[in-house]
């Protein structure tokens, strides 16, 4: 399609009154400033909003996929249990193109084998407003493939100076752009001023991946005995923070809580972590996993092999998120970096 077709003009107090016009209806979550970082928050004054920044340090899985949520309430007094599905309309609004990249990849798993109704529902009724960003020095999302996104938001802002240009990714997109507000189409000039931002963009990453995208599943399946893993699970902590971070680990596990009646209870999941010292410990006693360096290995392999043989798509996006997080600087993209200079010393 014509680029300059593809984007409306929004200008700044009309997207106010589609912000405003989405709260009277849906529950909104955006990005606000706590500590000086963005966060994720839900938003009650359109002012409190701050957008087009750098990634927030956690991602906006929790609003779809909590990190507690009950399944089902049962009743052994009669035998019965009851389905708990939990989901209201609700937007997200500032989701950078990588979490957006994250979350079709969390349609997915969600979608895959048995669909999850307490995931499904929730998306459903989320409406994604995706926003532009600028990419700190974690960020890898250009080396990764996910730096644009055509699809998985139902409208996209990028910022020009006067205003906004929007693409609309689906029919409820448009729908809610001609309720709450008004659009024109943009100039070739706006056009232009945003293809310049976006090659100014692609050319200021300060962490990129040595080997194109392709060829990390490879590179992975040949670095099972690197040293690498020994030299980076030695400082790990295995506190799971990379797990909780990152927008497209999904592993939980699932309780039985029965109230102090011993009759009734729910079931409960809650968010696990591939690098947590229990994940893989089994009745008996025996662990698959017990070292932090095995860990280590598999969350990186979930990212950049395993999962890629199931859904044909590297499970890392290029967020940084939890090499920014990481306590003692293991960095997600240093790692691999490593992985690609032995794979060529081989
Ligand atoms: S890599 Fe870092 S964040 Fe992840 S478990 Fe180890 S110490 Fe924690
Ligand atoms: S593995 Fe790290 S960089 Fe990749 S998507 Fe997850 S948090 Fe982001």
């Amino acid at each position: 399609m014509d680029k300059q077709k593809q984007y409306r003009f929004l200008a700044r107090p009309a997207f106010k009154a589609l912000v405003k016009g989405l709260m009277k209806g849906h529950k909104v979550y955006g990005t606000v400033k706590k500590d000086g970082l963005p966060a994720w928050s839900e938003i009650s004054e359109f002012e409190d909003l701050i957008l087009f920044q750098t990634p927030a340090h956690l991602s906006a899985k929790e609003f779809l996929f909590p990190p507690r949520e009950t399944l089902l309430k049962f009743d052994i007094t009669n035998n019965t249990c009851e389905a708990v599905v939990v989901a209201e309309d609700q937007a997200i609004i500032g989701l950078h193109s990588c979490d957006i990249h994250g979350l079709s990849l969390m349609d997915r798993v969600f979608s895959y084998g048995a669909p999850d109704p307490n995931y499904l529902e929730k998306r459903k009724r989320t409406v994604i407003i995706g926003t532009d960003c600028f990419p700190d020095a974690y960020c890898f999302c250009a080396s990764v493939g996910t730096m644009d996104v055509e699809e998985g938001f139902d409208l996209f802002l990028h910022e020009v100076k006067s205003g906004f240009l929007v693409r609309v990714g689906t029919e409820r997109g448009g729908k809610l752009l001609r309720k709450f507000t008004n659009t024109r189409a943009a100039s070739a000039k706006e056009v232009k001023e945003l293809q310049e931002q976006r090659s100014k963009k692609e050319s200021s990453f300060v962490t990129t991946l040595d080997a194109p995208a392709e060829d990390l599943p490879g590179i992975y399946a040949k670095s099972n005995d690197s040293p690498v893993w020994d030299k980076t699970g030695s400082i790990c902590y295995g506190c799971g923070s990379c797990n909780t971070v990152c927008p497209t680990c999904y592993c939980f596990d699932i309780k039985d809580e029965v109230k102090a009646d011993l009759t009734t209870g729910e079931r409960v999941r809650v968010w696990d972590g591939c690098t947590l010292e229990d994940f893989a410990l089994v009745a008996g006693g025996h662990n698959f996993r017990k070292g932090r360096s095995e860990r280590l290995k598999h969350r990186f392999n979930r990212k950049f092999r395993y999962l890629s043989d199931r859904f044909s798509a590297l499970f890392c996006v290029g967020c940084g998120r939890c090499s920014r997080t990481c306590l003692v600087k293991i960095n997600i993209a240093g790692v691999t970096n490593e992985l690609i200079r032995e794979s060529r010393e081989k």
